[in-house]
């Protein structure tokens, strides 16, 4: 298991979380990323790694010469660079270099998922102008969603225009970014599943979780999600015929929105581990980020690793987002530390406002439970007796 060695671009959270996985399987893994410590490079210490950017096509190409398997942490790096490492070397990508471009510009995401027959958010492409914006209003009504195509996360990216009058605030905000615009999804829920692709195209759901999103960033996972059997189902199958229109290998996260009729249309696909699937650490047989390492590196995906561990487990997973008090978040993690069937996982980041500093996973037999504890750790309730 130790022959190869992984290059991850990107040395966030998530590649710091599959260093641990790949660690655990004695899988060397080098880094690429500004600067000496990032979270990834922290726990990970070596004389190899790349201190540089995932969009300089030196820095990969370096980084290709001492790895048998490039994957990645973020979707928006040089893809072209990737291209060429897969065409002149004998070094293999995952996710492939086609897939990451398809997903990275997500406007380009949706026509491929619309070409495979995939229930998406109705969108169109549009041009920065009040002109284009003002049809698209005549078109989907209001409010509607503009999206930066490229470089989005955590929302930023995202403007709601709620009538004709915030266009002009709609343009300054996205200005100098390629975009498009989506109808508004009045969804009951958004749910998500994390999906492993095997090299041979063969596809693994996770269960179908519910994703809390405030701020346009997640904010709590319940694992499984609170619906019923058939739409638990429905998500999963949705999310693996997706992925299975995208070509390589490794772990994606299935963004969807629920409607009031029932119907799931896709929101977007992330390709790489997802914050949606930090509850699998805990919850499930094999990790999200164990179940990642596997796939690049072909290792087996035995029958039921995406389960979780009992049928009665049930899990909600926390963000711990940085706070204007500093001392805030350290409360909250002091609180899960307090608290019988919870795990604190911190990233080394420096607190921000808003930004991702860790997350809390609870896991207990009912979902009820589960909250109880949430409840505690949230600072919503004074006791928690056992
Ligand atoms: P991520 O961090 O997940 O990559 P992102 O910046 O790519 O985020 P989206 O996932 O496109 O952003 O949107 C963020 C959130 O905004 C969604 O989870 C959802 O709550 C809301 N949202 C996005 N698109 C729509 C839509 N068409 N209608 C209603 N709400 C939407
Ligand atoms: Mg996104
Ligand atoms: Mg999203």
């Amino acid at each position: 298991m130790d022959s190869k060695v992984v290059g991850i671009l990107g040395g966030g959270q998530l590649g710091r979380m599959m260093v641990e996985a790949a660690s655990r399987l004695n899988i060397k893994t080098v880094i690429l990323e500004n600067g000496a410590d990032s979270p990834a490079k922290q726990i990970n210490s070596s004389a190899e790694h790349i201190d540089g950017s995932f969009n300089d096509e030196a820095a990969i190409r370096k980084l290709a010469e001492k790895c048998d398997v490039l994957t990645v942490e973020i979707e928006h790096v040089d893809v072209e660079a990737l291209k060429k490492v897969q065409e002149q070397t004998s070094v293999k990508i995952y996710p492939s270099p086609e897939t990451i471009a398809l997903i990275k510009d997500k406007y380009l995401q949706k026509e491929h998922l619309i070409r495979n027959q995939i229930a998406v958010a109705e969108s169109t492409a549009v041009e920065s102008t009040a002109q284009a914006l003002q049809s698209v209003g005549q078109k989907y009504g209001y409010p509607y969603m503009l999206k930066s195509r490229t470089m989005a996360y955590d929302g930023r990216g995202n403007f709601v225009v709620e009538d004709v009058s915030k266009i002009p605030e709609a343009l300054e905000a996205l200005k100098d970014r390629p975009l498009y615009a989506e109808k508004w999804a009045p969804f009951t829920k958004e749910l998500a599943v994390m999906v492993v692709r095997g090299l041979g195209g063969d596809v693994h759901a996770y269960p179908t979780v519910e994703t809390i999103h405030k701020n346009n960033i997640c904010h709590t996972v319940f694992a499984p999600a609170r619906v019923n059997d058939t739409i638990q189902k429905r998500a999963q199958l949705l999310a693996e015929k997706a992925v299975s229109a995208f070509p390589g290998a490794g772990i994606f996260g299935v963004e969807m929105f629920l409607l009031p009729n029932d119907e799931l249309l896709i929101n977007e696909i992330a390709p790489r581990p997802h914050n949606s699937g930090h509850y699998t650490i805990d919850a499930c047989v094999t990790s999200q980020f164990e179940a990642h390492i596997r796939a690049v590196c072909s290792l087996p995906l035995p029958k039921n690793f995406t389960s979780l561990s009992t049928p009665s487990t049930h899990a909600i997973m926390l963000n711990v987002l940085g706070s204007p008090d500093p001392e805030e978040w350290l409360q909250k993690c002091k609180r899960a530390l307090e608290t019988p069937h919870a795990s604190v996982y911190l990233y080394g980041k420096s607190n921000r406002p808003g930004r991702k500093l860790g997350h809390i996973n609870i896991v207990s037999q009912s979902m009820d439970d589960c909250i109880r504890r949430l409840e505690y750790i949230d600072g919503k309730s004074g006791t928690l007796k056992e």
